[in-house]
Formats: C-alpha cells, sequence, structure tokens
C-alpha cells in the first residue's frame, strides 16, 4: 500500500518532544525516571488522536494497535528512553516516525492487516546497564535472575525501580507471547555514525547488526631494567602487542569489518622497566559469521607470530560474543528500492551499535533504515541530522513498511 506520510508532522512532533524534555543539556528521558514518564505520556496524547488500542506489556513495552482487515501484525517502532544529556533523535526518530506512519494509515482507513506501534522499555540500559531491555523480554534472551540484583549509581535495584513502573521481573517473558502474531519488524533509526554522511547519502539500509568476538590478550615476555638491557636481550611484551595492534588492524581492512584495541596495560607500567606483561582488550565485529571467525583465526595466528618475533608468550581469553543477527531479505530489498525511490542511492550497511531490532530479528522478519547522523556523533547533544535527511528517510521507510503490509495482508509470511 502506498502510505502518504507527512514527515514535516514528524519532524514537529521531535521538535516538540526535544521542547519537552530536552535542554541545553541534551534529551532527558532515562528510562524508569518521571521524565521517561513525560515522554510517553506525549506520546500517549498523540496516540489518543488516532484509532488505536494502546497498552504496556509485562515488560514494560508500550503498545498502540490499530486493527486491519487481518489479524497478523506489522510492528513499527523503537526507543523513546535517552542516555543522560542524549540526543534529540536516538530513538525519537523510531518512535516519532513510526507514530506518523501510523496516523498516515489510519487517515487512509483500514489497513490490509493489523499494525502496531512499539515503544520499548529501556533500550538504552544507560541506568543499570543492561541495554535491550523490553525488546529481549520478547526475543527471551534475558532472564530475570540476570538482572534483578542490578543497582544504579544511587544503588536502587532494578527490581525495586521496575516494579514502580508495573514491571514484575518474574511475569516479564509473558509479554513475549505477544508476538504470535507478529509477521515483520521495521524501525527506523539514526546511523549514529559517519558512513553515510562520508559517502554524501541521506538515508541506508542495514543489512543486519554485526557480530562481537571481545578477547583480552596477555603478552608475556620478562621484566628488565630499561639502562642495562641491551636491545637485543629484550623480551619486550609491549613491542609483541603493538605488532599484534597493527596486524589486526590489517586483517580488519582486509575482511571489511572493523577492529579495536581500546585498552592496553603495561606491567609493571614504569619507565625504568621494560614491560614484562602487556594485557590488551581486542574487539572485532562483523556482520558476516565466517569472515568474523577468519578476523580471529588470523589475530591469534597474528598474535603467536609477533609474541614469537619478541620472544614472549600470547594467551587469548575470550569475554563476550555474540554472533551476528542478519536482517530479513525480502525487507531489505524492500528498504533498498525504497531509499532508491525517495534518495537515488540504494546503499547498505550494517550496524555496529545494537537495536531493538537485532533482538526482534531473533524470530521476527526484520529490516531497518537509517538516516545520515552529522559528524556521525550521537549519545551527545550534538546529535543532529539534515532536516532533509530526516525526511527522506521518513518517507522511504513508510514506503518499505507499505510493502511489508501488503506482504503481511496477503497472508505471507516472508
Ligand atoms: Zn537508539
Amino acid at each position: 500500500m502506498d502510505i502518504a506520510a507527512r514527515p514535516d508532522r514528524a519532524i514537529a512532533d521531535l521538535r516538540a518532544l526535544a521542547d519537552l524534555t530536552g535542554g541545553p543539556g541534551g534529551a532527558r528521558r532515562l528510562c524508569w525516571t518521571s521524565e521517561w514518564e513525560n515522554a510517553r505520556g506525549f506520546l500517549r496524547e498523540r496516540l489518543s488522536e488516532l484509532p488505536v488500542t494502546v497498552d504496556v506489556d509485562e515488560a514494560g513495552n508500550l503498545w498502540a494497535r490499530l486493527e486491519g482487515g487481518r489479524a497478523e501484525t506489522v510492528v513499527i517502532g523503537s526507543h523513546i528512553d535517552s542516555v543522560p544529556n542524549g540526543g534529540w533523535l536516538d530513538g525519537a526518530l523510531g518512535v516519532l516516525g513510526a507514530l506518523e506512519v501510523l496516523r498516515s494509515i489510519a487517515e487512509a482507513g483500514t489497513p490490509p492487516c493489523t499494525v502496531t506501534l512499539i515503544d520499548f522499555a529501556d533500550e538504552e540500559g544507560a541506568r543499570f546497564g543492561r541495554s535491550l531491555f523490553g525488546s529481549s523480554w520478547l526475543s527471551g534472551s534475558i532472564k530475570a535472575d540476570d538482572v534483578r540484583d542490578l543497582r544504579d549509581a544511587a544503588g536502587d535495584r532494578l527490581a525495586d525501580v521496575v516494579a514502580a513502573y508495573g514491571v514484575d521481573l518474574d511475569r516479564a517473558g509473558a509479554a513475549a507471547s505477544r508476538l504470535a502474531d507478529v509477521r515483520a519488524y521495521l524501525e527506523l533509526h539514526i546511523e549514529q555514525g559517519p558512513v553515510l554522511e562520508t559517502a554524501g547519502l541521506a538515508v541506508g539500509t542495514v543489512l543486519g547488526t554485526v557480530g562481537v568476538e571481545r578477547h583480552r590478550v596477555v603478552f608475556r615476555g620478562q621484566a628488565a631494567h630499561s639502562g642495562s638491557t641491551p636491545m637485543p636481550s629484550r623480551r619486550d611484551s609491549f613491542l609483541a602487542a603493538a605488532r599484534f595492534a597493527l596486524a589486526v588492524r590489517d586483517g580488519a581492512v582486509r575482511h571489511q569489518g572493523v577492529a579495536t584495541i581500546g585498552a592496553a596495560e603495561c606491567t609493571p607500567g614504569v619507565a625504568t622497566v621494560v614491560p614484562g606483561v602487556t594485557t590488551v582488550l581486542l574487539d572485532q565485529r562483523h556482520l558476516d559469521a565466517a569472515e568474523l571467525a577468519a578476523m580471529l583465526a588470523e589475530a591469534k595466528a597474528a598474535g603467536a607470530e609477533a609474541a614469537d618475533a619478541e620472544k614472549c608468550t600470547v594467551e587469548f581469553e575470550r569475554i563476550w560474543q555474540i554472533d551476528p543477527i542478519p536482517f530479513d531479505p525480502d525487507l531489505i530489498a524492500a528498504a533498498r528500492s525504497a531509499c532508491r525511490a525517495v534518495s537515488g542511492s540504494d546503499h547498505a550497511l550494517p550496524s555496529g551499535p545494537l537495536h531493538d531490532a537485532a533482538e526482534m530479528a531473533r524470530t521476527i522478519p526484520t529490516v531497518m533504515i537509517f538516516s545520515s547522523s552529522t559528524n556521525g556523533i550521537s549519545h551527545a547533544k550534538e546529535e543532529d541530522t539534515p532536516i532533509e535527511h530526516l525526511e527522506l528517510a521518513i518517507r522511504a521507510y513508510a514506503q518499505t513498511v507499505g510493502h511489508a503490509i501488503d506482504r503481511v495482508g496477503r497472508g505471507q509470511s516472508r
């Protein structure tokens, strides 16, 4: 179906939300606070003008259901919560863009299938450190005991704080039953990185969220006096780590992934001692599981080679790992053709950051559309996107949602 979305109305809503919950320090919509409730109150007020049923599930996610010709459902949305001192677009663009799409669909009559807006609870995890809270309950990738005793900076317990907002952790898993009729999920978001802007593009289709391999890598040599130890006699663990860092960078470039050594620590860490032990943290990401595995295997080989060259040893310890989560091929194709139709480019890219869409994609055909991010900045008050890019992104999103509704309205799940 053709959805006659009006991006100007979505942008007016975004500005109104920024006026209500923003300020000189940036957005103030930290989840499980009165400011988050204010933002939700704003959303509920807008939704009250539409023929939708609004309620909150057991995990704290807000749903607004527009009944269609069939019970099978297309879900659209994002998260209205923000990090402290966040930007005006992260999450809000997806919720208020989806609101505009829902409004336009309702204005045109009854859609062929049900269309539901979702505002996920606590996407950011800014207060308790557990991101994707609401969507993880829907996908089943979270357990009450994993999060019950998490505490915020003030020492308050997660279980107690969410209870004040009607979430009983022992019942939150029941929210997953809401996905029974859901056949597609589509999310609009800012890129939060520089790729689209650097390519001179307004919008892009997201292929999926990248997989991550994170390791602690320890190089061991021999601590020795910086003055008395001749260069050929040294077993300098830092030099091994330095060789390793360059090899890891080259591997990421070769495989078109990304790799970062975000921390390096020499022991004992003084100028007068050749470092006996150097520990680095390696983070590798790729959209393709096989490529990611190859990047890791090559990093291990490069680590051994670097250690050897400096007469050191090396050990890898895995800290964290997540598989890549690819999005739905048909929805990706639809989003690319929508982006081409509105902007002339069908560029597609992986998402480095995780999103609620990654949780949804575990069980539901999913796609995301990104708008550009000015200077690639997000999670900061400087976060911005040119208005024309926001408008194009909302139009491409509406067109892709129209495709999903057609597909689900015909009774096809893929
Ligand atoms: Zn976000």
